[in-house]
């Protein structure tokens, strides 16, 4: 009797735990497509196509390897559309004695998987997801006491526990974390090194027309798609970052440059969330590089911090947190989002630019996505869990457990600080200081008040006068109340009414 292993669109992995606890002879490896995880949101096009030509991809790979492999293709006229449908009907094809399956990403299908015993009345092994670095017993035993949790202290933890960029117990190079070396705008450079581009493959193209055809009122385009598909080709991405790009990935992580959609990042997040790339793995070959003199402490530093720091604390607030964490609301932010953040027509440069490129793209970088669109939600008081659906629609690396926390939490302060200790909110004068989409705007950047001020000005002080109740206690917002109060009562008024006079135009936009 066989064992049937169903294998998720986000654990494209040849080490998967799943696979390890079972013998090739007995398993029988099921991947399904099906429609209701291609709409229960509306993925941009360009993500629908790298999931599921990664997985076709995947299968190919994994038959190649000696795995018997049922696939059920998006366009197989008894598809039943979901997952539980599709297991039923595996399983009367194979009659197993056992469904072995990795845990799932997010809550949404781990129910799932934990109603199939009852409905299917065979045993389900869920085994832990061993591609993480933390599990969720070891985070939970980092947090349960702790008043706050600060993600750099769980970071150290895992510098300790993995041992990288340690020396002798203590950190490399004497300092935890470089953060403060990283701030350096960028300027356009000849030199500025490209991403590896990978043109569509035929089966790449069959899923292009598929999308193309069921999935027409999708955002985004797919014209130029180009990124890898494959675990070989998604290393060569992986490569390329090391040889020729991590050197400066530091210096420039927070710039942002008219038409540079990569600068210095290394464009790996979609290949790591969908199992192609080893995130361990990649952390070690960045150490690498630094002892090897090839790359300097700060960029590592910042490249392994962002990985063993950011992302697993991510996920370890995801799970958490529970499910009702999507839910959070802490300013009470109803405002729907303006039409244009699926069009990117603005005469905001800036965000013409970072939604302009995600929608062409499906990528942009952190920056972009906290301090220029996030960063214009949070002012606008936009409703965060619809700022959280259009982040997980729109992002190629966007899977539920990585993204909720970083827009809710992180991005909309959602959650009321749990995860960053103050909102991440600017002026324009950020925005200026670290790109140079201001240079090229319709819109004044030094200017508060007029028909030419940046709305980014007057919204900031609008947003710290109007949540006084709920952020006028924050000592790390006390240096910005401290100004709002030094101003006249006449500034503050025409602050508030040019803000205001900004947040009515929107909503005929
Ligand atoms: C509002 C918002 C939403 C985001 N949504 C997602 C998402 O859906 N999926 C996602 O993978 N990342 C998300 N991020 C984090 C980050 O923006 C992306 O990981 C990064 O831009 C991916 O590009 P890269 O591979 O070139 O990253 P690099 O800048 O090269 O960083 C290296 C790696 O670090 C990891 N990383 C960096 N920052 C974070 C972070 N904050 N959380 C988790 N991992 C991180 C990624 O795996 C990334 O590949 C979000 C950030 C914000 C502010
Ligand atoms: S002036 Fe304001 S709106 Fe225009 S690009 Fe700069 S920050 Fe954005």
């Amino acid at each position: 009797m066989t064992v049937l292993v169903p294998v998720l669109g986000d654990q494209l992995s040849f080490d998967l735990s799943s696979l390890a606890t079972v013998s090739q002879q007995d398993a029988i490896v099921l991947m399904m497509e099906v429609s209701d995880e291609t709409t229960y949101v509306r993925h941009h096009k360009q993500k629908l196509v790298y999931i599921i030509s990664a997985m076709r991809h995947h299968a190919q790979a994994l038959r190649e390897a000696g795995w018997r492999v049922d696939y059920m293709r998006l366009d197989n006229p008894d598809n039943s559309g979901s997952f539980t449908g599709e297991m039923a009907r595996a399983i009367e094809r194979h009659d197993p004695r056992q469904i072995v399956v990795t845990e799932a990403g997010e809550w949404r299908v781990s129910a799932m998987l934990d109603s199939w015993e009852t409905i299917f009345g065979l045993p389900v092994s869920i085994c832990r997801d061993n591609r993480f670095i933390c599990s969720h017993k070891e985070f939970e035993a980092w947090a349960s006491d702790r008043r706050e949790l600060t993600m750099e202290f769980f970071y150290r933890e895992m510098r300790r526990k993995t041992g990288l960029l340690m020396q002798d117990g203590k950190p490399a190079c004497g300092r935890w974390n470089f953060d403060k070396d990283n701030r350096k705008p960028a300027k356009p450079d000849l030199l500025m090194p490209r991403p590896l581009r990978f043109p569509p493959d035929a089966i790449t193209q069959e899923v292009i027309a598929l999308v193309e055809m069921r999935f027409a009122d999708h955002p985004g385009s797919l014209e130029g798609f180009d990124y890898a598909v494959t675990a070989a080709d998604a290393e060569r991405q992986a490569a390329s970052f090391f040889a020729d790009t991590l050197p400066q990935f530091g210096d420039y992580e927070d710039a942002m440059l008219t038409g540079e959609r990569f600068l210095w990042h290394s464009i790996l997040s979609p290949y790591i969330n969908s199992g192609l790339l080893d995130p361990l793995d990649l952390c070690r070959r960045a150490e690498a590089e630094f002892r090897a003199g090839r790359a300097p402490l700060n960029s590592v530093e910042g490249y392994i911090r962002q990985i063993l720091g950011w992302r697993e604390y991510m996920r370890g607030i995801y799970w958490r947190e529970g499910p009702g964490y999507v839910d959070r609301n802490f300013l009470n932010h109803k405002r729907s989002l303006p039409g244009w953040f699926w069009t990117g027509k603005t005469e905001m440069n800036c965000l013409h630019q970072a939604i302009g490129q995600t929608l062409a793209t499906a990528h942009a970088h952190h920056i972009q996505r906290l301090m220029v669109i996030g960063n214009f939600a949070l002012l606008i008081g936009a409703d965060p869990k619809q700022v959280h659906q259009w982040y997980l629609e729109i992002y190629l690396d966007a899977y539920e457990w990585v993204e909720l926390p970083n827009t809710l939490g992180m991005s909309q302060f959602g959650d009321g600080g749990l995860l960053g200790s103050k909102p991440y909110i600017s002026s324009g004068a950020y925005i200026n200081r670290m790109s140079d989409y201001c240079g090229a705007c319709r819109y004044a950047v030094k200017e508060r008040v007029g028909e030419d001020a940046c709305p980014f000005n007057a919204l900031y002080w609008d947003f710290l006068a109007r949540h006084r109740d709920k952020l006028g206690d924050n000592h790390r917002l006390a240096m910005p109340y401290r100004t709002w109060d030094r101003q006249t009562s006449d500034d503050q008024t025409a602050t508030r009414r040019q803000a205001k006079s900004f947040l009515e135009s929107l909503n005929r936009s």
